[in-house]
């Protein structure tokens, strides 16, 4: 992983860190400018075509789900009043002191989860029932966090008891039982829009100088990053769902598919980065960019 094109400056912002999709900027007048970009990556490839409007998409998405959590956890955004040229791909948040935990709630077992079953029994030193398959549904939602890789790594599924470690019982109970009660709010939304949300993957940071469940009956942990888009979770077609194979996922089918294809004349082996998408493969992944999200909120893009 690489490859990652330089951010675009923005006048009264410096660049502080550049993601596979996302540009992080610090304001001048306080807080920091999220960037989602249009770029696409898979395969842990930034592929080197981008997809029209899929910043501007995950970020109304993301907006549409904080909205939908305001009620169970404080969120990081302050405002969608955004310089002009990154206008309605970007929010001014709220600058936090982040959990070194990407905290991750899985219903249904796949990706590094279901690799970790096969050869323990166990999930983050949670252990599951035998005989569980690729996508299978959990028996419940299970919490199972992870510590951010260095650039181009990927993330290491830890333990509960080493987050408690790490951040201490109180605040690994607080982003546990956060984390879990998202993922219900979010699971059982997107289950009535015909889309199931296998896992997700979500971050959380500090209000600074305050402790994590401090100042009665004032939290001072907030929901942080980008929340529930297809970037950050997995989101599967709820009428194609058969556990036993990998599953359909709702965005990025069309461009593995491809890039898998014969026709893209790319060896995933080689270790070579995957050529540029054809205009209408750009197209049809777009489009359904366009309808998760139309689904999900039942807004128009
Ligand atoms: P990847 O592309 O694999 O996600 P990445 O996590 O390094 O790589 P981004 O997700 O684009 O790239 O980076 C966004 C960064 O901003 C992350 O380090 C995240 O923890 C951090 N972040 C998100 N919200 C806040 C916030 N409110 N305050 C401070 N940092 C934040
Ligand atoms: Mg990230």
């Amino acid at each position: 992983m690489q490859n990652i094109p330089e951010a675009p400056p923005i006048l009264g912002a410096t660049h502080l860190h550049s993601g596979k999709v996302r540009d992080l900027y610090r304001l001048e007048d306080g807080g920091l400018l999220m960037v989602a970009s249009d770029r696409i990556s898979a395969f842990d490839f930034v592929l080197e075509s981008t997809i029209p409007d899929k910043g501007e998409i995950l970020t109304r998405m993301s907006l549409w789900w904080f909205d939908q959590l305001a009620d169970l956890v404080p969120n990081h955004v302050l405002s969608t009043d955004v310089p002009e040229v990154v206008k309605g791909r970007a929010i001014v948040c709220e600058e936090l002191a982040m959990y070194p935990v990407e905290c991750v709630a899985r219903g249904y077992l796949t990706g590094s989860g279901l690799l970790d079953y096969q050869s323990t029994g166990e999930v983050c030193g949670i252990a599951l029932p035998k005989g569980l398959q690729d996508g299978s549904r959990l028996p419940s939602p299970i919490f199972t966090p992870a510590t951010k890789a260095a650039l181009g790594d990927h993330d290491q599924n830890v333990s509960y008891d080493s987050v408690v470690g790490d951040i201490g019982a109180a605040a690994a109970a607080e982003l546990r039982d956060l984390t879990l009660a998202v993922y219900a709010r979010a699971e059982g939304l997107a289950r009535e829009r015909g889309i199931i949300l296998a896992d997700t993957k979500l971050e959380f940071g500090s209000r600074r100088g305050a402790g994590p469940g401090d100042a009665a009956g004032s939290r001072a942990t907030v929901l942080a990053d980008e929340v529930l888009t297809p970037d950050s979770s997995r989101y599967w077609p709820a009428d194609e769902w058969t556990p036993g194979r990998p599953q359909k996922s709702y965005d990025k089918q069309i461009v593995r598919n491809w890039l898998l294809s014969e026709e893209s004349g790319w060896d995933r082996s080689s270790g070579a980065a995957p050529p540029p998408l054809p205009a209408e493969v750009v197209d049809r992944t777009r489009a359904r960019y366009v309808e998760a999200f139309e689904l999900l909120t039942g807004e128009r893009f």
